[in-house]
């Protein structure tokens, strides 16, 4: 690997990643005249064909359902601004935050979670199939764009983000971005953050998500503490105004109180273990974190939403009739890979290579292309 050339960024922690400690990128490129080794990293994901279909693909709402529910791709750009915001706080590299939350949701399948738990059964015999490791595939290999090489190229750093976490036996084949899993070291401390990033906004979002379609009801989410006091606390300073004002107002502080907790427990960790590098960070325990009490009220609000929104009757039709599509797709492709289209043949075609195809589908490209395949009705 290249090593960076040197970049001071003033008010940066001497253990945020930067170019001076980075481990570079697979393949040697000029620098950029005006940008940072990250802001790039940053670019070039937001350039490529995996982040655009993010708009078309669930977060928990299936694409058609509403204009106003989340996507992958709001959901990423939450997140980017919520570990963004973290970063800048602590001293921490905002543009690989940036970069890494970006990216990190970039190998879902259509069809949200549905989606990866029927493809992952259809690849069982063949390795699996789990998003995090496709992102990372998507970013190393499957974007083809750059005359010389494929994929994108990234810093080590963000591919080591993108990887939030994988088995001990996956790590024994991804050569040095598999070695923290094998040594149990931690990842950078911007890496950590993207990881909780995800879970403030995802949780906060689909209360808000889960309320506007009704799934949810304030009655439900007023037994649940964090709502709880937030909400009274909206109420207490506003009283009688619009439901959805009061929703947002909610919401709002909700974030709020996570992100604020969290900055002050992980500057609170940094200061007991004093690390001086980024190496440092690697050799500690993880260092990003809420305090105990936010930990278990948020942890409450995660089950919940796991019991009343993801598991909602109307949900799990959805999630029984995107597995189908899924499974059907695949069996088809496997049985006979040449119905793929030309572009997307290879000469082996591996199950692998079918899942990749699968797996890049928007929700609407899917149910269209299972449409082609299978409505009678249409030939
Ligand atoms: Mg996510």
């Amino acid at each position: 690997m290249e090593s960076l050339t040197l970049e001071l960024v003033p008010g940066m922690a001497s253990y945020a990643v930067s170019a001076n400690n980075s481990r570079g990128r697979r393949f040697t490129e000029p620098h950029s005249v005006y940008r940072s080794e990250f802001q790039r990293d940053r670019d070039r994901i937001i350039h490529s064909t995996a982040f655009r279909r993010l708009e078309y693909k669930t977060q928990v709402f299936v694409n058609h359902e509403g204009d106003h529910f989340r996507t992958r791709l709001t959901h990423s750009l939450e997140v980017a601004q919520i570990a963004r915001g973290i970063a800048r706080a602590l001293g921490l590299n905002e543009d690989l935050t940036e970069a890494i939350s970006l990216a990190h949701d970039l190998g879902h399948t259509p069809f949200g979670h549905a989606g990866q738990e029927a493809l992952n059964d259809c690849m069982r015999d063949y390795g699996g199939f789990e998003h995090n490791l496709q992102s990372l595939r998507i970013v190393d290999k499957l974007e083809q764009h750059y005359a010389s090489f494929d994929g994108l190229n990234l810093c080590f750093e963000t591919r080591e983000g993108i990887l939030k976490h994988c088995s001990v036996e996956t790590a024994g084949h991804l050569g040095d971005l598999g070695e923290r899993f094998i040594n149990q070291t931690q990842a950078s401390l911007e890496a950590q953050i993207c990881n909780l990033a995800d879970e403030i906004a995802y949780n906060n979002h689909d209360i808000d998500d889960g309320l506007r379609s009704d799934l949810l009801s304030l009655d439900q989410l007023e037994e649940i503490a964090l709502f709880e006091r937030n909400w009274a606390s909206a109420k207490n300073e506003y009283g009688a105004i619009d439901r959805r004002r009061l929703v947002h107002e909610t919401i709002r502080r909700m974030i709020n109180a996570l992100v604020c907790n969290l900055i002050e427990m992980t500057k609170s960790n940094i200061s007991r273990c004093v690390p001086r590098t980024l190496d440092d960070i690697r050799q500690s325990g993880v260092l990003v974190g809420f305090s105990e009490e936010m930990y278990d009220a948020q942890l409450k609000m995660k089950h919940f939403l796991s019991e009343n929104l993801y598991q909602h009757y109307e949900v799990l039709r959805m999630t029984r009739k995107t597995r189908r599509i899924v499974g059907d797709l695949f069996s088809a492709f496997l049985d006979d890979p040449r119905m793929l289209p030309p572009a997307y043949r290879t000469e082996d075609n591996s199950p692998r290579h079918v899942a990749d195809y699968i797996a890049g589908m928007t929700d609407r490209y899917a149910m269209k292309e299972h449409r082609r395949l299978f409505a009678v009705g249409e030939i």
